[in-house]
């Protein structure tokens, strides 16, 4: 045998992870005292205990504390007592804390990894080079956002008391996506771990305990749902941080309705990996491996949809067989080791069930000759080709080692496919071409692309999802605004309107009768019921009758702000200037909408007149932030610029209040507009008639058909509709609290981003109730990462 042939004849040895330092720490702990609550170990006041056991064994760890609302009442309160001194700490004194959390965890780092392993199933590879360094690096770079709170974040402080729930796939990491920004900005926390992954948590809380952070600032509470039911419901939480499936994050979205909570949620995936034909195949193949087999594919944002074009098709298909036939499966502390067990039997049961049935649907599903470890809850790498778009493993998130092939002709049907999901998580974009990557990357709709790459994190780049992979962003500045809040000037409380026909007297009959339609497509169309609503002036007369909207205008109206794409498309400049032209062409009538203001209203000739300028002072200001609310880029300790891009959140749903009617419209109209989203408003159901007076406005000002629609009629009944329509992606509610409430609650369809003044108007005249509060808003940040060197 010859040099060469001895080297193709190697085999692995074992390479196992040393887990003595581990297995003395399980066994120096007392596990039925596992709630860190004001900086005291407790037993859950039920008694009750939960087990949790290793993957890679099925043998059992350790019986730990399981919290029930008793417990949880504590943490909060806790939580609430620990909150004024740290949240009036200075920024310095928060960042030492942080720093010195990074610091103790980096001194335990192999242990932390080991432990993870141990208690999650993931290879030791992973959970010591990745997890355990970004968690660390999470805490060391939040010690800096403390510190520039105040220059970065003005008019912001910290929530108050924070809820936070986490899953078992990245335990540490996701408690430090958690605590660390939540910390930063001077919030306290209660955080509820996964009921399969306690462990590194319980050494997370031996560690604030050495790293001084006041008692009763982190609190980390064991259990399983009916915890985190009691931490969703609790009346002294202020903002609820969970990251799961999409199915509890709905039933939390609903449990907070009408609660004022600030909300964020990290839920599913179903990401696209997306391979253009003049990609590096070889390099596409490492990134799939990544991508889908990282983690067991137990990965939110796992690349499980492989979508490759059709004339490489076969090429890489036989690549990534060739690749997976060498992928390691085996002890996940071996050191060798690529693919490790499932977190439990009933993930592994789940996995076996949706490839079952993949199969039935007619996938074709393949697996490497290779043998599985004889006890444990392995599955082999498999890979699913004949995938129809309809098939359940290219539509429902497997959470496994599992790959969904479909082929796509050009870019357009490659961005359709990818599209074709009612997840928008991540996606990877393959091409040696940039221009092409950088094209299509925008038109993902996913709230991280990687360009050539996949699974980038960093703790300066947002994370976070569209459509039903939630809301809110982890990471960087936008990660930062989800633990803050800013006073927004408070209006007057909405009373719900009383539907009752009101009597009004009959106008003279000297002027001719005109009926104020609906606009919808840039056209003025008739209501579907053909139903008016009298509008009365403010002496009681009537002032005129507006069309009384139905479901069906809504659909209607939504379906024309889905199709008008020039809005969205249009350069900012071209947004500007055409909201320029609308306050031009306003201004040219300003008498008359202060008269028909003052006839409405009754609001003194003077008042009128100011609410109509500071009506056109506000476009103006939209129409010149039009090209500047823009994003950012960041340089993340990788070969990469991550560029954190500012994109319309979609087709915006309005419903404006009665107060300051053609001004309370304009201003949340505008702001979206600004930011190329397509709108559909149902003004002030009172003084409907300012609004139907601004068509002509609209008609004359360039803006193209579609992208502004008017459906005047009920708010309460028309903030319902807009609520449930899946096509609408965003929603902003300015009623009584009760549809405000109900608009929050019936948004779980689509997982619909609901900002609700939750039964309060604004002082639309002050300066707050405009600005960067208003776009930030009407965006979505996507990061897009684009590595560099060879
Ligand atoms: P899960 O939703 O079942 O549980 C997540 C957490 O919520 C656990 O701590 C659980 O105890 C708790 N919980 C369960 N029911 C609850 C309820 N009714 N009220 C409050 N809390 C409740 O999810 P899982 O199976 O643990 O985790 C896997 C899911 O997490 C996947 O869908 C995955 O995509 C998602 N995930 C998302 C991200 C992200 O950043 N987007 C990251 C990791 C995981």
């Amino acid at each position: 045998m010859n040099i060469l042939d001895r080297y193709h004849a190697m085999e692995y040895g074992p390479a196992p992870e040393a887990r003595n330092e581990a297995d003395a720490w399980l066994a120096a702990r007392d596990f039925g005292r596992a709630l860190f609550i004001g900086g005291d170990w407790k037993a859950a006041s039920g008694g009750k205990t939960f087990e949790t056991s290793e993957p890679s064994s099925g043998k059992l760890l350790a019986n730990v504390s399981d919290a029930n609302a008793v417990d949880i009442d504590a943490a909060v309160a806790a939580a609430s007592k620990a909150l004024p001194k740290w949240s009036a700490a200075s920024g310095y004194q928060r960042a030492k804390v942080l720093y010195a959390i990074g610091r103790a965890m980096q001194r335990h780092q192999r242990l932390f990894a080991v432990l993870e392993t141990i208690d999650n199933g993931k290879p030791i590879r992973e959970s010591r080079d990745i997890d355990v360094p970004l968690a660390i690096r999470h805490f060391i770079h939040h010690a800096g956002w403390a510190q520039a709170l105040d220059k970065d974040f003005p008019g912001h402080r910290g929530v108050g008391v924070v809820g936070q729930i986490i899953p078992w796939n990245f335990p540490l990491l996701m408690l430090a996506w958690k605590i660390a920004p939540a910390l930063a900005a001077g919030c306290t926390v209660v955080l509820k771990p996964a009921e399969f992954t306690p462990l590194t948590s319980i050494l997370f809380a031996e560690i604030c305990e050495r790293a001084g952070v006041p008692k009763g600032v982190v609190n980390i509470v064991q259990g399983g749902p009916e915890a985190g039911v009691a931490i969703v419901n609790h009346p002294g939480v202020q903002k609820i941080a969970f990251t799961g499936s999409s199915e509890v994050g709905k039933i939390i979205r609903k449990a907070t309705a009408g609660s004022g909570k600030k909300l964020s949620l990290e839920l599913g995936g179903k990401s696209a990996f997306i391979v253009f034909e003049d990609a590096d195949l070889d390099s596409a193949v490492e990134g799939l491996v990544d991508g889908i087999w990282f983690n067991q594919g137990q990965v939110c944002c796992a690349g499980s949809r492989l979508l490759v074009q059709e004339g490489i098709a076969d090429a890489l298909i036989a690549k990534v067989k060739t690749r997976m036939s060498r992928l390691r499966v085996g002890s996940p502390l071996d050191k060798n080791t690529d693919i490790g067990p499932l977190v439990d039997l009933t993930q592994l049961d789940r996995v076996k069930g949706l490839v079952a049935e993949g199969a039935r649907q007619g996938a074709v599903c393949w697996q490497p000759d290779a043998a599985l470890p004889s006890s444990g809850y392995y599955h082999l790498p498999t890979l699913a080709t004949g995938v129809s778009p309809a098939n359940i493993l290219a539509q429902e998130e497997v959470f496994g080692p599992v790959l969904a092939t479909m082929t796509f002709r050009n870019t357009e049907e490659a961005i359709e496919l990818a599209n074709n999901t009612r997840y928008g998580l991540a996606a990877s974009v393959w091409s040696e071409n940039v221009n092409l990557a950088l094209h299509v990357a925008p038109q993902l709709k996913a709230g991280v692309v990687w360009v050539n790459g996949t699974n980038m994190f960093d703790a300066a780049c947002g994370f976070g999802g569209y459509r039903e992979s939630g809301f809110g962003r982890e990471g960087g500045r936008e990660g930062m605004f989800e633990y803050l809040t800013a006073k927004l000037p408070l209006g007057p409380v909405i009373k719900p309107a009383t539907t009752s026909a009101q009597p009004v007297e009959q106008a003279d009959g000297s002027a001719i009768d005109r009926t104020a339609k609906l606009f919808i497509g840039g056209k003025q169309v008739r209501p579907d019921g053909n139903y008016s609503l009298a509008i009365a002036t403010a002496k009681g007369k009537l002032a005129g009758e507006v069309g009384l909207g139905s479901r069906k205008d809504i659909r209607d109206a939504v379906s024309a702000a889905r199709g008008a794409k020039a809005w969205p498309e249009a350069t900012a400049y071209n947004r500007s200037q055409v909201l320029y032209y609308l306050a031009e062409n306003l201004s040219g009538r300003a008498g008359e909408f202060a008269a028909r203001l003052t006839e409405l209203t009754g609001a003194t000739p003077k008042a009128a007149r100011e609410e109509v300028e500071q009506s056109l002072e506000r476009l103006f200001l939209y129409a010149g932030l039009a090209d500047k609310f823009e994003g950012r880029v960041h340089q993340p300790p990788a070969r990469a610029v991550t560029l954190a891009l500012h994109e319309p959140v979609g087709v915006v749903g309005i419903v404006a209040p009665d107060s300051s009617p053609l001004l309370g419209l304009i201003s949340l109209v505008a702001p979206a507009l600004a930011m190329g989203n397509t709108v559909v408003a149902v003004p002030s159901e009172r003084y409907p008639l300012l609004a139907t007076d601004l068509y002509q406005v609209i008609e004359y000002s360039d803006i193209p058909s579609g992208a502004i629609n008017i459906v005047t009629g009920r708010s309460a009944e028309l903030a319902g509709v807009l609520a449930k329509h899946d096509d609408v992606d965003g929603l902003w509610v300015f009623a009584d609290a009760e549809t405000c409430a109900k608009a929050e609650a019936e948004s779980i369809g689509n997982l619909k981003r609901v900002w609700s003044g939750n039964g309060r108007s604004l002082d639309w005249a002050s300066d707050e109730a405009a600005g960067d509060a208003f776009l930030r808003r009407a965006v979505e940040v996507k990061n897009v990462w684009v590595p560099y060197g060879d």
